[in-house]
């Protein structure tokens, strides 16, 4: 999923922990559960860690995902009033991708026997739309998810 979907749900992970060691622990767990809801994401553009810089069509839409979801991240932010619970609950929601899915050390990490089970995890819980014509229902998804994340986060804070 993109970026903005995982952060909204490690904001919804915080309020619902309200702790942010347990916050960590279920905003990774979130990470993978709401990879495998079927999404859009840059693998259905044809993007990848190796051709993620090369392309300027995949590279708007990296720093497009990353400025929305820091806009989210900040408004989560001030709304909840506790960096810390925010920050570590959205950082375990974000990690694997951050680990698994980056342009300048996915293909080194990959090459580790660590980061190569650890990929073939993230892979096969990963449910990525690759039909184009079905591109925006996964966009649907995602949105989904994310409305559905801050409308919790609203209501509990
Ligand atoms: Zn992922």
């Amino acid at each position: 999923m993109t970026l903005t979907a995982h952060i909204s749900a490690g904001s919804a992970v915080a309020v619902a922990t309200g702790n942010p060691v347990l916050g960590f622990f279920a905003g990774l767990i979130s990470h993978h559960l709401l990879d495998a809801v079927p999404h859009s994401d840059l693998g259905s553009l044809g993007g990848n860690i190796h051709n993620i810089l090369k392309d300027r069509k995949n590279l708007l839409y990296v720093f497009a995902d990353i400025f929305i979801g820091l806009i989210v991240f900040i408004f989560i932010a001030i709304k909840i009033a506790d960096f810390s619970l925010v920050f570590w609950s959205v950082g375990g929601a974000i990690l694997p991708d951050v680990i698994d899915n980056s342009p300048f050390w996915s293909v080194r990490a990959r090459e580790t026997f660590l980061g190569r089970y650890y990929h073939k995890l993230h892979e096969t819980v990963h449910f990525t739309i690759t039909n184009k014509k079905y591109f925006y229902l996964g966009l649907l998804t995602q949105l989904a998810v994310i409305l559905f994340c801050l409308y919790y986060v609203f209501i509990k804070t």
